[in-house]
Formats: C-alpha cells, structure tokens, sequence
C-alpha cells in the first residue's frame, strides 16, 4: 500500500493524492490550481496517472482547490463513484457548474485574442455542460457513516468544521492481513465559528495528511470580532454612508447573513437595507438553509427560535442585474454584500465605482485579499483604483475585520493533532513552506511527532 502526493505540496491549492492499495486506486481531492495565470495553465496538463485507472474518488469538501478538477478528471476517462458529504455534493452542484461558465468565459475572450493572430481556438477547461455531467457521478454520504468504496477500503467521514459539509476523510485500507489507517484532514475549520461546529477529533491513525494553511499563524479571538465589526456598522450608521463587503460566496457570506440576525438589535442592522447581491451567493444560502442537521448547537437555537438563520426582514436578495443595478442608485443606508471575496471580479467591481469616492462610504473587509487582488491594494490604502479602464478615487473609509478565517490557526491545528492518542506519523500539505516550517517544529518538539513536508511526486510506504 501506499501513498502518493500529486498536488497542494508546499502550496495552499490543487489538492490530489492517490492511495494504492492491491490493485485499486483511490485519489483523494482533485483540486484546482490557483493563483497567477502562469500557474493556472497547469490546469490543462496531464494528470500525472492515467484517470481511467481510478477506482474511486473521495472529496473532503467543495470548495474548488479541492474538487475543481473532477469535471476534468471525468472528461479524461475517469468513471467511477465520487464520494462526498450530502452538502458537499449540494455545493459542488453549483460551484463547478459556475467554474464551467467561467471556464466557458474565459476560453472565448482567449479565442477571440487567437482569431485575430490567425492561431487555432482553444476548448474551455470543461464547460457548464461537462460540470453537470460530472455531478451524475456524485456519491453523498453523512458524517460516520462507514461505506467501502472500493474492497479492501472503507471511507468514514467526520466534520471537518470548515464550511456546510466539509469532512476529514478516514480511511481503512486491507491489503492482504495488514490493515492501515489513513486520515485526511482536509481544511480544519476555527473552533467557535458561526453556523458549524468544531472540526471533531479522531483518535487512531497510522499516517495523518494535514493541512498546514495558518501553521504560523494566530486568529484573534471571536469576541473581539464580532465587537469590531458591531463598531463598524455603528459609525457607518452615524455617517450614513453604504457599506460594502466583498465576500466570498460560499461560507463568508452565510456567516455574515447569520451573525446580521443574531445581532440584529445590537449592532442596529434594523436601520438598513441589505442587500445580497450575488447569484451564487443566494444559491448557496438556499444549500445552507437546507442542510440544518449540521449545525451546530447555537445555529440549531436559533433555528427553533425563529425558523430560519438567514432571513432578515431588511435582505433583499438580488439575482438578476437588473435588480443589481438598481442598488447603484441608492446613495446611504445599504450594506452590500457581494463577490468576489478579493474584488476580481463579479459585482463588488461595480458597487466600487458607485461608492468608493464617496467620502461617506465604507468599505468592510472581511476575508483573506490575496497579493496582487484589487482588494489587498485597497487594504494597502491605494488612493486611487482603476476599474474599467476609468480612475477611480478612494474616499471611502476602508476597514479590515481580522479573525474571520474558516480555516483552524496553529494552535487549532495542534489541538486537533494532539486529538490523537498514538501520535502518529504526518505528513503535511496544503500550506506555504514558512508555515509548514513552523507548524512541524510544534509537532516535532512537543508532540514527538515524525513530520514529513510532502513534496511534489513524493511515495509514502503504509
Ligand atoms: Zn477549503
Ligand atoms: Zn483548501
């Protein structure tokens, strides 16, 4: 039996790993590449196995650094079962249509730029069509069920607490009398975050492959969040100016629906209009609202208590542009909630031409703005944006709620490692070497732990 590392090695995207055990083969995740053009054009390479040799797949959870490959996977021969958590499967449903329309966007503006050179059109990544096709192959499980996927393996998932459906994926392999426990992490989810409960503890494992995001670095705490962002919205209210948060679609902005309603009165969101300015966005809230038995204790309450988390009797939610562009006339009192997360794209690009020069607007940062996005030029106090071709002045007061992160910080990550009762052997993924460094130095020196920072292409012997 063994293991090896074809994606998220000293690097936060494209997870990929396969397991072989006996004559089968299982890959784990099948993640996107992302990041810089350059780097995204590795996408359309080859899989380093042959697709049509996979058994089976098995899906941590939904966001595309771990599933965005799957429709390619299909499309190259794969056919087997994927199996996922029921939410997983929900949330892939849209989120791989939504990359086959982008990737489908995308292949046409190229073509357009290789029409005029006189070179041959390029195909999308995988189309709209070819992302449905693959959700056909969908296998939906429920936290602790145990089902063999394939002989001699079994899959067992728990709650990974990352966003709705996310698992840490156990697997028990036999291969002739030996049996062997291997245990994916996938992303840990921030102990105490809205909506999901805490990524649960598993206490045997032969070899662990863990993610290595934020192994150096500290959340703050929930509390001083959530009095940050109630500050916030309360000088926005004297001001009266709109207020706008990019979010990304899937988690950020379900959690920011839900700590609207629990703290509707306090931090006085009865005084404006809210509008949920993303399709994607409400499509995923509608996959939240329908998946309440994995909620955790607080969300669960609050269910019983007012019959939704998410409703607010102020939200609009706006699907079609018309209904967005109508926003663009509304001058105070709105908070905004709109994509994408790092301002690259979608509709926060317009509701930052509308208000970002407004001296009483604001602007509400509340997730990771990678280097290089418009949203990190923002934080960095850029004085002007362009946008469209057009210069645009920034007036706008910009503020950056830190401690909103779903993924679990270095202590969190310990806390969970040391959930293990026999210490076993990690191999660590899915981080950037600064934090993998660190992160296996903790293990090391107070756990005993023997760290392995996988690397591209690398086999580990069960
Ligand atoms: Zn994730
Ligand atoms: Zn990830």
């Amino acid at each position: 039996m063994h293991l090896e590392f074809f994606g998220a090695t000293q690097e936060v995207t494209g997870s990929c790993y396969l397991l072989s055990v006996g004559d089968k083969r299982i890959l784990v995740e099948c993640g996107l590449i992302q990041g810089s053009h350059v780097h995204e054009r590795h996408n359309r390479d080859d899989f380093p196995f042959a697709p049509r040799d996979i058994d089976a797949v098995v899906l941590t959870h939904a966001h595309l650094d771990h599933s965005g490959r799957l429709p390619l996977l299909i499309k190259r021969g794969f056919k087997g079962p994927v199996y996922t958590h029921r939410a997983t499967s929900d949330l892939c449903a849209i989120m791989l249509e939504d990359a086959g329309y982008l990737n489908e966007k995308d292949a046409q503006w190229e073509n357009r730029k290789r029409e005029r050179k006189g070179l041959k059109p390029v195909e999308p990544l995988y189309s709209r069509n070819e992302a449905r096709e693959a959700h056909k192959y969908f296998e939906p499980l429920e936290y602790g069920e145990t089902r063999e996927i394939v002989t001699g393996v079994e899959v067992t998932l728990r709650d990974a607490g990352h966003i709705l459906g996310s698992a840490i994926a156990v697997l028990e392999l036999h291969e002739g009398g030996v049996k062997r426990k291997v245990v994916f992490s996938g992303d840990l989810g921030h102990k105490g975050a809205p909506i999901l409960r805490d990524p649960e503890l598993v206490r045997h494992a032969d070899l662990v492959v863990m993610e290595s995001t934020y192994g150096n670095r500290r959340h703050r705490g929930w509390q001083e969040t959530w009095q940050e962002m109630g500050e916030v919205l309360s000088n926005a209210r004297s001001e009266k100016g709109n207020v706008l948060i990019p979010a990304f679609t899937v988690g950020r902005t379900q959690e920011l629906l839900y700590e609207f309603k629990r703290h509707y009165d306090e931090w006085g969101i009865g005084d404006w209009e809210v509008f949920l300015d993303s399709p994607m966005g409400i499509k995923a809230t509608n996959v939240y609202a329908q998946h309440a038995r994995i909620y955790d204790t607080r969300a669960t309450e609050l269910l019983q208590a007012s019959g939704d988390v998410f409703g607010l009797p102020n939200l609009h939610m706006s699907e079609r542009s018309e209904d967005s562009m109508k926003i663009n006339r509304v001058q105070s009192g709105a908070i905004i909630i709109a994509g994408s997360g790092m301002c690259t794209g979608g509709r926060i690009k317009h509701h930052l031409k509308h208000n970002i020069w407004r001296q009483n607007a604001h602007l509400m940062i509340v997730g990771f703005q990678a280097r290089g996005t418009l949203g990190r030029a923002l934080v960095d106090g850029a004085k002007r944006i362009r946008l469209w071709g057009e210069s645009i002045l920034v007036r706008a007061t910009v503020h950056t709620i830190g401690g909103l992160s779903a993924h679990a910080d270095q202590q969190g990550l310990m806390d969970w490692y040391q959930g293990f009762e026999n210490r076993p052997r990690v191999a660590l993924v899915h981080g950037e070497p600064e934090a993998m460094e660190v992160l296996a130095y903790r293990l090391q020196s107070e756990c005993g732990a023997d760290v392995l920072q996988a690397e591209f292409r690398q086999k580990v012997i069960l």
